[in-house]
Parts: C-alpha cells; sequence; structure tokens
C-alpha cells in the first residue's frame, strides 16, 4: 500500500461552501482584516437564556450519561407535540427520533430510504450539502434547474419530466427555502405531493425554517397534505429559529418502520444525541418564548426590506423579497455580465477588494446569483450595502 488514501466515494464529497467562506472570512479577520461577514447563516442572537440554563441545569444534576440512541422518551414526546401545535403533524412520539443537527437527522434519514444507485431530485436552488448527502448515502443526485421566473417554485409538471426523464425515487425538498427564501403555497405543496404518489416517490422535507416566515407567508408541509405523510420524512428542529445551532439538536419524522430503521442506524453511528443538549431542546418545546420569537423576526423582516430596499437600487443587481428564512438571494447576472465574470469570481473579488464575504450561487446551483446572509446585524448589514455601492461604482 501507497499509504493512506481516502476512497472514490469520499472523494467526491466536497467541503460545505457554506463553512468554508465562512472560514476563510473567520481567518481573515483574524489576521486583522474589517471583514463583513454574510456567508453561513447563523443568527446573531444567543440561544435564549431559559433554554441556555436547562442545558446548565442538565449538567449539574448529572444528566451527563448515554441516553436511549433514539432520544429520552420525554424530548421524543415533546417534539411529536411540538410538530402537532406548530405544523399540524400528527407523529406519536415512536415516530420521532432526536437529532445532532438537520444535518445529521438528514444524514439518517437518506441512509435509511436510499437504495444504491437510486436516482434522488434536488430542487435548484438546493442549500450546499444535499448533493453530498445523496452521495454519501450512495444515491445518484439529480438537480432539478432553478426557476427565477416564478418565484423559485418549481411547477409540478416539471418535477414530474425530470422524474420520468431520470427514473428517480425519492426528492429533498426544502422550504421555506435556503437560499432563495421560496415558500410555496398549500396547493403548490399539494401539486409536489401528487407527483411524488403518482411516481411513487419518497419525499425527504428539510424543515429547518420552518417558522422563520414573512409578510404573512405559512409555512405547509408535505407531510400534512393528503397523500403526503406515508412518503415523506420531516427534518426539524430549532437550530434556526432559537439559535441552537451549537448544540447539535434535531427531529426526524416519519412513518414508524423507516424512523425504527434510523434509530437503528443512529444507534450505530451516534449512539445517542448529546444529553445536555437534549436537556436544552426539552425546554425549548415546553416553553414557548414568543417575545424572543417576535423580537426576532422583527429584527429579521427589518433587514430584510433594508436589503430589498438597498439591493434594488444598485445597477445590475435586484432582489425579490424573501419570504422566508434569512438569506437575499441576489441576482447578479446583469452585474457578472458586464464584468465578463462569474459569481464565483465575483464573490472573490468582493472578499478581496472590498472585505465582504458572501456565497456564490454556483454553490446552490444557481450560477449568477450571489447568498448573502441577513442573520447578521443592521451595522453590519449597512457597511455591507456600502461595500457592495462601491464595488459596482468602482468599474
Ligand atoms: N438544512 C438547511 C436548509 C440549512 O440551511 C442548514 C444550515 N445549518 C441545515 C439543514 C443544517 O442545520 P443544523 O445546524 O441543524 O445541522
Ligand atoms: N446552513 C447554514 C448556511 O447555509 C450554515 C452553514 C452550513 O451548515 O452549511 O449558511
Amino acid at each position: 500500500m501507497a499509504g493512506l488514501v481516502p476512497n472514490a466515494r469520499s472523494r467526491r464529497i466536497e467541503e460545505s461552501a457554506t463553512l468554508a467562506i465562512t472560514a476563510k472570512a473567520a481567518k481573515m479577520k483574524q489576521a486583522g482584516f474589517d471583514v463583513v461577514s454574510l456567508g453561513a447563516g447563523e443568527p446573531d442572537f444567543p440561544t435564549p437564556a431559559p433554554i441556555a440554563k436547562a442545558g446548565v441545569r442538565a449538567i449539574e444534576q448529572g444528566k451527563t450519561r448515554y441516553t436511549a440512541a433514539p432520544g429520552v422518551p420525554e424530548l421524543r414526546a415533546a417534539g411529536s407535540a411540538w410538530l402537532k401545535a406548530t405544523f399540524d403533524l400528527a407523529y406519536t412520539p415512536d415516530e420521532v427520533m432526536v437529532c445532532a443537527g438537520a444535518k445529521a437527522a438528514l444524514h439518517m434519514a437518506l441512509d435509511a430510504v436510499v437504495e444504491p444507485g437510486d436516482p434522488v431530485l434536488i430542487l435548484a436552488p438546493y442549500w450546499v450539502s444535499y448533493p453530498a448527502l445523496v452521495t454519501m448515502a450512495d444515491g445518484k443526485p439529480v438537480v432539478v434547474p432553478p426557476v427565477p421566473d416564478r418565484g423559485f417554485v418549481h411547477d409540478a409538471a416539471a418535477i414530474d419530466a425530470a422524474c420520468k426523464q431520470h427514473g428517480a425515487k425519492g426528492i429533498v425538498v426544502n422550504f421555506p427555502n435556503n437560499p432563495s427564501g421560496a415558500v410555496p403555497n398549500r396547493e403548490q405543496v399539494q401539486a409536489i405531493v401528487d407527483v411524488c404518489r403518482t411516481n411513487g416517490m419518497w419525499i425527504v422535507s428539510d424543515e429547518i425554517y420552518g417558522t422563520l416566515l414573512y409578510d404573512g407567508a405559512r409555512h405547509v408541509s408535505p407531510a400534512s397534505l393528503p397523500g403526503g405523510r406515508e412518503r415523506t420524512l420531516v427534518v426539524n428542529g430549532f437550530t434556526k429559529s432559537h439559535t441552537l445551532t451549537g448544540w447539535r439538536t434535531s427531529f426526524l419524522a416519519g412513518p414508524r418502520p423507516v424512523i425504527d430503521a434510523c434509530c437503528r442506524i443512529q444507534s450505530q453511528v451516534l449512539g445517542n444525541p448529546c444529553t445536555i443538549s437534549q436537556e436544552a431542546m426539552l425546554e425549548a418545546c415546553r416553553t414557548p418564548l414568543p417575545d424572543d420569537q417576535a423580537k426576532r423576526m422583527q429584527a429579521f423582516g427589518e433587514r430584510r426590506d433594508f436589503l430589498v430596499k438597498e439591493i434594488n437600487t444598485i445597477p445590475g443587481l435586484r432582489l425579490a423579497a424573501p419570504r422566508g428564512a434569512f438569506y437575499a438571494l441576489v441576482d447578479a447576472r446583469e452585474l457578472c455580465r458586464k464584468r465578463g465574470i462569474d459569481d464565483v469570481v465575483l464573490c472573490e473579488q468582493l472578499l478581496d477588494q472590498q472585505k465582504l464575504a458572501a456565497v456564490p450561487g454556483s454553490a446552490f446551483a444557481i450560477p449568477g446569483f450571489v447568498r448573502l446572509s441577513y442573520a447578521a446585524s443592521m451595522d453590519e448589514l449597512k457597511k455591507a450595502i456600502d461595500r457592495l455601492r462601491k464595488f459596482v461604482s468602482a468599474s
């Protein structure tokens, strides 16, 4: 043997683009540069005190040992009640698994349903990790091109055609969408469910931004609609809404046989999700924090409105108001065309010349666009807009 080498599958896995850009921006900051980082989407608000305290209490009470692999029974029951109350999803506690972040839940879900070589549809623009997660489950990611002119919500006929063309076995959907902020209405979600039912496809539904909504938009889970529940695995939790980012918590819900399979996989791979974090998540389920949530949504809403107003006055850039999550997917196709560059070079130049970190749309399969996270303070966003203006006028 010439030495230890990564296998073919792991060689196909790229580093998360969002995390890579954020790491680069952090390094530049450490080196003394005044970087505005609108890369990774992580709320700038702290974890709410009652939730953090529940974690501290867990340590003080010695709740620091292994738990059951699918999570403590109280939390599975609380998750079942939370999914019902918040999204009208009917799952028994046995149909809810606690997991270590939405990423891990997606991994367990795909590992449990993908057969080797299965084509899996991913609607672009998609969150960066889906193709890698499908590949790691031995599936074949099939990207359905983005539809910016339809508010980023695919027509059911386009999904049906892609399914038939590739013989797809399943689909990963993500609404509210990262990076586009798209939130389809009930009829549009039902149409996707109907296509999946007709073609015998499963659905993995990433609903991690399910409560981050604007302008009266409502989140509808495919699992809450006729024909949806029996074919859908739902990923949800408090990562984004309550800044549980570093705590690594999530729920995975679905029909019992598949959740049982996920629990078996989790028992081999993870053991159990962090015991201390489970206590914090239990607190998040049991004690709604309406004032904290309203404060966050008001701040996100103001930032969103600010970006929409400002960006649409910058020549060569356009921004349609996102309806959910906390990302601005800026259409920079005109600017790219004028400069003869692509979105990757554009983001490199923004970072090098203006010290503004943003994620190129190519990372989400939407070239010519740039994603700005507005999970950042208004001061940072104002700086970002100043820098964008300078960049554009310096042509
Ligand atoms: N899904 C989407 C759409 C996301 O944006 C993220 C970002 N972190 C995740 C999943 C992963 O969340 P977690 O931190 O809970 O693993
Ligand atoms: N989900 C966030 C984002 O899209 C955090 C980074 C990541 O987990 O990839 O920026």
